[in-house]
């Protein structure tokens, strides 16, 4: 999914659910300029929002960490939640890394359907609406409950913080999270990802181009180098996100399944082991074969598995008692990349899978070292 390597050196700082989770060299630069920022913020009384007290340097040093520490953990629980939005749906999460504009889960592979792709996507400012709540809410509380305005400063800017890095994420531009919301519908719509793919990339290079332009008013307009500045920062960084992942849709494409897939034959769960090894095995000289009925798949038959049964059961045994039962490793999306299929084909020990529409029909089969078939379609 974010497959860009722009964010090469690092320390991984700690593994949370088993992933390790790396801080870029540049972030400790954003760090101490966010500590710096709030402290001086709040050490000259100027946290106006609410109406913060001017508080001693070494209280205002405090605030800068323990904000700048809230905020890393926000950003850090957005990316968490893609995560493991991601490992619900199967999908492992390489590394989180968190960078001077925010942070990144990186994603072993592309999600296998427009469903998990959204569902993936909206997981982080999901995540962000909820802190946003907690911290907007705590604020409330704590001036309901007494004057005690620079704690209720503290939770209110976090919250808003929160509610900013969900807004922004749901822009509609890859790869901002927004922009992957819009690939999934495009996808779903048109059940092209690559044409989906470009189109939210545009969309990215838009958004990142607004932001540029943005930036360059407020520095003429209200002299603030800093806002300013910072807004074309994240502009650039976005466009040149943007602008490779439309390049990556040109020019080689890399095939599908669905360049490779052949017609699936299948032997229904209730059949006799004995019908398959003397009837369909002659016909189909496959290693594997799948179990299905009315297009639903059932599970998958290996000749491996075969071997268990003594030959004398096989007019008595039920294919479904020696299949392996269905299972995400064992089928596979149309549009899913031919390279994850046969990492996962080499993985699940049956050196096959299952191809499986987006209403869960069965309409394909492929195994091991399957040829690409020359495209027929003109796109
Ligand atoms: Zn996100």
């Amino acid at each position: 999914m974010k497959r860009n390597n722009y964010f090469g050196s690092g320390i991984q700082v700690a593994r949370v659910y088993g992933i390790p989770v790396r801080i870029d060299y540049r972030w400790f630069f954003i760090f101490a300029l966010s500590v710096w920022l709030v402290a001086s913020n709040f050490a000259q009384g100027s946290a106006r929002v609410l109406r913060a007290d001017r508080v001693d340097v070494v209280a205002a040093w405090s605030i800068g960490i323990i904000v700048t520490l809230a905020l890393f953990f926000s950003v850090f629980g957005h990316e968490l939640a893609h995560a493991l939005a991601a490992r619900s749906e199967d999908i492992e999460t390489e590394e989180i890394v968190l960078h001077p504009f925010g942070g990144l889960a990186r994603l072993r592979r592309e999600p296998d359907s427009p469903r998990a792709e959204f569902r993936i996507a909206v997981a982080g400012p999901a995540a962000s609406f909820i802190f946003a709540l907690l911290g907007l809410g705590a604020a409330r509380g704590i001036v309901a409950l007494g004057e005690y305005w620079t704690a209720a400063t503290i939770f209110w800017f976090v919250g808003f913080a929160n509610l900013l890095l969900a807004v922004f994420n749901l822009l509609p531009g890859y790869p901002l999270d927004g922009g992957r919301v819009l690939r999934a519908y495009l996808w779903h719509r048109t059940g092209n990802l690559q044409e989906a793919t470009r189109q939210a990339g545009l969309g990215g290079q838009v958004i990142a181009w607004t932001l540029i332009a943005f930036g360059v008013y407020i520095v003429v307009a209200w002299n603030d180098y800093f806002m300013g500045g910072w807004s074309v920062l994240v502009g650039l960084f976005l466009r040149s996100a943007a602008v490779s992942v439309v390049k990556a849709t040109h020019g080689t494409t890399q095939p599908t399944v669905a360049d490779a897939m052949a017609a699936p034959v299948a032997v229904e769960p209730d059949a006799f082991v004995s019908y398959f090894v003397d009837d369909l095995l002659p016909l189909h000289r496959q290693t594997a074969m799948l179990v299905a009925r009315e297009k639903r798949l059932h599970g998958i038959l290996t000749l491996a598995d075969l071997q268990a049964v003594p030959r004398d059961r096989w007019h008595r045994t039920r294919v479904s008692e020696v299949m392996r039962p269905v299972d995400a490793q064992f089928f596979v999306g149309p549009s899913t990349l031919l390279a994850h299929a046969e990492v996962l084909m080499q993985q699940n020990g049956a050196g096959a899978v299952a191809v499986i529409n987006n209403v869960g029909e069965l309409i394909g089969f492929l195994q091991r070292g399957q040829r690409v078939r020359p495209r027929i379609s003109s796109q």
